[in-house]
Parts: C-alpha cells; sequence; structure tokens
C-alpha cells in the first residue's frame, strides 16, 4: 500500500465535473483577474468565517503582509508570534519593516504560550500574530484582553486553520483581522496559490484590497505605492466550489485522528496530539511526538507511508533569521517539537484500510 501525506488527485476525483465547469466558465467569462467568481467567493468565504468582509489576495503570505500594513504596523514597530511556525508568518513581520519578537508555544498544542506575552510588550510593541497551527486555534480570549489592555493589534494566521473551531465559533473574526492562505494543500487549497484576508473592519478591507491592487481602488488613481497582489479568478471559481464540502472534509479528518488517539494511546513512546478543551482543530495535520522521531519516520517511509516533519527548524534557529541573533535554547518548548514531531497522513479521501494499515506500522516500529 503507498498512503501519500496528502493526495490532491483523490479529492479532485470526488468534485471533477463541478471543478471543471467552474474553471470552464471563468475561461469563457474572459475576467482572469478580480470579477464575479472573485467577489462571489470573498462573499461566501466572509460568510464561512463569520467576518463582514474578505479580501482575496495572491497568497497567504501576502494575506498577512497586507493585513499587517493594513492595520498600520511598519518600521520599527515591533511584533509578536511564535518560532514554532512556517516560515511565512515571520517574513510578513520582516518585509513590513517591523521586528521580530517571539514567545515559546505550549508543549501539548504547540501553540502561542500566551503566559508569556506580557513580558514581551514594550512600547514598540504594536500587534501579535496567534499561528492556530495544524488547525489547532490559539486560545485567542486572553489574547485579546492582553491586545485590549496594551492596544495593540491581534492578526491571526488561519491559514492552517480554515474552520476550525475556538468556543464554538469559527477563527477568522476574533482578532482584527485573519490570513488565510489557500495553498494546494491546505484544508481549502486552489489549483495554485491563493489567500484571503478576513475582517470585520470595513476600513481594513478596503486596505487590504488597495494595497494588493497598486495602492488603487480606481484604475489609475494611485494616490498610494501598492503591490499586485489579487486573488485570480479561476481559483476562486475552484475554491468556491471545494468551500462547500469543507465542513465535510475537515470532520472526516477530526474522525481520523480521532482514530490515530485511539490506535496509538497504548504505544508509551508516542504522545499523541491533544485539543483543548474549547477547540475543535481541524487537524490540517495529525502530529504525533516521539523521541526517535527521524527512525520511525524512515521506517514508515520504506513502508510507503508519506510521513513528514513539520516543521524540522524552529525559525529563530533558520540560517535566514541569523540576523535575529537568538541562539539554541532560546525558545526551548518550540526547539524540543522540532526535535519530535512527525506528521502521519491525514486526509479527507483516506479508507479506513489506510489508516489501519498506518497505524499498525507505527505499532509494528514500536513492538
Ligand atoms: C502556508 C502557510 C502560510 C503562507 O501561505 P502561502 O499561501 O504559502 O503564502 C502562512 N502561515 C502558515 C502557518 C502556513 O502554514
Amino acid at each position: 500500500m503507498r498512503i501519500p501525506q496528502a493526495d490532491l488527485k483523490a479529492q479532485y476525483e470526488t468534485i471533477k465535473e463541478e471543478v471543471n465547469q467552474a474553471i470552464l466558465s471563468v475561461v469563457e467569462s474572459t475576467q482572469f483577474v478580480r470579477g464575479q467568481a472573485v467577489r462571489e467567493f470573498e462573499d461566501a468565504f466572509a460568510h464561512y468565517c463569520d467576518a463582514g468582509h474578505a479580501v482575496g489576495v495572491g497568497n497567504g503570505t501576502d494575506a498577512l503582509m497586507l493585513a499587517l500594513r493594513a492595520l498600520g504596523v511598519g518600521q520599527d514597530d515591533e511584533v509578536i508570534t511564535v518560532p514554532f511556525t512556517f516560515t511565512a508568518t515571520t517574513e510578513a513581520i520582516h518585509w513590513v519593516g517591523a521586528k521580530i519578537v517571539f514567545v515559546d508555544i505550549q508543549p501539548d498544542t504547540f501553540t502561542m504560550n500566551v503566559e508569556q506575552l506580557e513580558d514581551r510588550i514594550t512600547e514598540k510593541t504594536r500587534a501579535i500574530i496567534p499561528v492556530h497551527l495544524y488547525g489547532h486555534p490559539v486560545d485567542m480570549e486572553p489574547v485579546l484582553n492582553i491586545a485590549k489592555k496594551y492596544d495593540l493589534k491581534v492578526l491571526e494566521d488561519g491559514a492552517q486553520a480554515h474552520g476550525a473551531l475556538y468556543k464554538d465559533k469559527r477563527v477568522g473574526s476574533f482578532g482584527h483581522a485573519t490570513g488565510f492562505s489557500f495553498y494546494p494543500g491546505k484544508n481549502l487549497g486552489a489549483y495554485g496559490d491563493g489567500g484571503a484576508v478576513t475582517t470585520n473592519d470595513p476600513k481594513v478591507a478596503e486596505n487590504v484590497k488597495k494595497l494588493g491592487d497598486h495602492g488603487s481602488l480606481k484604475k489609475y488613481e494611485n494616490n498610494e505605492l501598492g503591490f499586485n497582489s489579487r486573488l485570480d479568478s479561476v481559483q476562486a471559481a475552484v475554491l468556491r466550489v471545494k468551500l462547500k464540502s469543507l465542513d465535510d472534509w475537515n470532520i472526516r479528518r477530526r474522525q481520523i485522528a480521532d482514530f490515530y488517539n485511539q490506535a496509538l494511546k497504548d504505544i508509551d513512546e508516542v504522545t499523541t496530539p491533544t485539543a483543548a478543551t474549547w477547540a475543535e482543530p481541524v487537524y490540517h495535520l495529525y502530529v504525533i511526538q516521539v523521541e526517535n522521531r527521524n527512525e520511525l519516520k524512515k521506517y514508515l517511509n520504506e513502508s510507503g507511508i508519506g510521513a513528514a516533519i513539520h516543521y524540522p527548524t524552529p525559525v529563530h534557529l533558520l540560517k535566514a533569521y541569523e540576523f535575529l541573533g537568538l541562539p539554541e535554547g532560546s525558545y526551548p518548548v518550540s526547539e524540543r517539537a522540532a526535535e519530535r514531531v512527525l506528521s502521519l497522513p491525514n486526509y479527507p479521501e483516506m479508507s479506513e484500510s489506510m489508516t489501519e494499515f498506518v497505524a499498525d506500522k507505527v505499532r509494528e516500529f514500536f513492538s
């Protein structure tokens, strides 16, 4: 049996007719950038996230970067996030000219350790970026309380968490804005790059839209310098079709996670992922922790299982971030997680025999 980390082809087979039709209708309309397909998806996605507005942009990294700018974050400001994330989160901070400041993560949910936040706040701090990593929401209530107390902006990184629930409400409208990625492998993925910013603030939405369209809301009226970062219509049409299945897909990911949790719970060497009591995660990734992670990965890969590591190096120890001058030992919980995490295949189209095969192989390794 061959079980990849994710299988976009298998998903395509389940929605082929509708997706092909949607793509074809954009081609026939020749409205390739912005236009009706984008507006329809933006409305549907805003509604899904229970947010007032959604603005399509070029990708998830731009979503975060444009949202930071739209929130007024820039040169010499400080932005607090976590080092245990994908580099895009911190790239966004860097490229608006702000300084990257970290707090560590919780060892069980891999999300922001909110208790460390206040210690890192200075008079230059302008924003906090909680990352809903692996599809598990950050404990937003204390983040929002601290942000209020110190008058900070909150930008959620929702790139891995479309549809995840925090206290029974979907992520995407807790903070001042949320950045989403529609990279093909995400829970809601396009057939190319794509992203969106959701927000309840119409000014922020307008700003993001303007910044992503060369600083103009009206053609050739460029009142500021912007960027070219727009969601294209073919991607919007694909996303509109796929959004209808998102909840079902997320439910299936949760079922698979429950199955793995049960199947692996008796193995002392394996720590299965924790869901906080207030969280309903969407398991963008199903991540276990083991000491001999690399050996287990090798064993599973040789058995045809696409076990993978997200992420082998916390951001502060990546070569690109040497300029931050943060040595090993700076964020011990993130560093330890990076040494121990292993993502088992979890995608909605997996059959029961596939999930059983994966669990059997993990058990076999430890027996
Ligand atoms: C994927 C991802 C991004 C960036 O999205 P792109 O669409 O690839 O630019 C940002 N943050 C996190 C946590 C991600 O996983």
